[in-house]
């Protein structure tokens, strides 16, 4: 079959033929059929982490039909229509137990990372990772639902927002427009920022009430909010500029949800955490359950993170540098 494989940092993915995965007795094949491409990967192309191991097939938004299923495994037939949860937890740690796949303390892996993930024809995953994808879902449109749409639930979630609150986004990429839906169906009023114009009309047709490059993030912050400041801003990029512009941008029990990361540091004072009872929280990917409510929003038409393309396995290289030069407006999704 053809995968898609990171060989080495700074090195386009090379286009391979691997042998097809057989599934072990609790594992699901899955049939590819649609895999969103997601800046993370170009964290591994640019070289800011290595996967596990090279060479490694990236991808970690899957959606297809269930190819062959494990000796042990029940409830999943051939042709089944699925999305896939891409870290692949263990099931009986003390976080799994908590409902916590995310923060798993043994997973056999996780799509890209540490495992071969979405972008070949095949993909062999625990069969616990699997949610069933119902036929009013496209494929194109399921795939972007599981890091996309996934994250954007959890990290909204965390910060628990609700009906009234101002929320900034600080990068509009496909996560950030998945942020910028999932918060106005909370009730929040979405402030998008963005230094692309085509980023930000995507981001008022996601449902922003503004959509601003950051120079302009205070003033529409302070008009929104009666000057009061943001109740909660999802920070994207992680870079310095963005993060001491969302740093700025808090009100009183403002929550600062870190997303994004670099290799920048945040910088903070304590006094101005304190003095106005201000958080900084952390969200990373989703839990299994969130990845069956994105596709139950989905199903609802609430949540639908935009898909600007869609194109060939073989052009996924064509894919990574579109993201790379940062006007893609929605996700790029790609067919193997
Ligand atoms: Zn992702
Ligand atoms: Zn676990």
């Amino acid at each position: 079959m053809l995968a898609a494989r990171y060989h080495a940092a700074g090195r386009p993915l090379s286009l391979d033929d691997v042998p097809v995965p057989q599934p072990g007795s609790d594992e699901v094949r899955v049939r590819v059929r649609a895999a969103g491409v997601c800046g993370t990967e170009l964290h591994f192309t640019d070289g800011l982490y290595a996967p596990s191991r090279a060479p490694m097939t990236l991808g970690h938004e899957a959606a297809g039909t269930v190819d062959a299923v494990g000796s042990a495994v029940s409830g999943w037939a051939e042709g089944d229509r699925v999305a896939v949860y891409y870290y692949l937890f263990c099931g009986s740690c003390r976080w799994c137990l908590r409902g916590r796949q995310n923060l798993c303390l043994a997973p056999r892996g996780v799509l890209a990372f540490a495992a071969d993930g979405a972008f070949a024809e095949q993909l062999v995953v625990p069969a616990h990772c699997l949610v069933r994808l119902p036929e009013s879902v496209s494929f194109e449109a399921a795939a972007p639902l599981c890091c996309a749409g996934t994250t954007a639930v959890h990290a909204l979630a965390e910060a628990a927002v609700g009906p009234g609150e101002v929320v900034v986004v600080l990068g509009t990429g496909g996560v950030g427009l998945a942020v910028v839906q999932e918060a106005r169906r909370r009730g929040a009023s979405v402030v998008a920022v963005s230094r692309d114009p085509g980023r930000r009309a995507a981001a008022l047709t996601a449902g922003a009430v503004a959509a601003i490059p950051p120079e302009d993030a205070a003033d529409a912050v302070a008009r929104l909010s009666g000057g009061q400041g943001a109740d909660a801003v999802v920070e994207l990029a992680g870079v310095s500029a963005t993060l001491e512009l969302a740093t700025g941008l808090l009100g009183r029990r403002g929550r600062l949800v870190l997303v994004g990361y670099s290799a920048d540091q945040l910088t903070v004072s304590p006094l101005s955490l304190v003095v106005s009872e201000q958080r900084v929280l952390a969200s990373v990917g989703s839990t299994l359950a969130e990845l069956e409510t994105a596709v139950a929003l989905a199903v609802a038409g609430s949540l639908t993170p935009p898909v600007a393309d869609v194109l060939p396995l073989s052009s996924v290289n064509e894919a990574l540098d579109r993201l790379r030069a940062g006007d893609v407006a929605g996700r790029l999704v790609l067919l193997p």
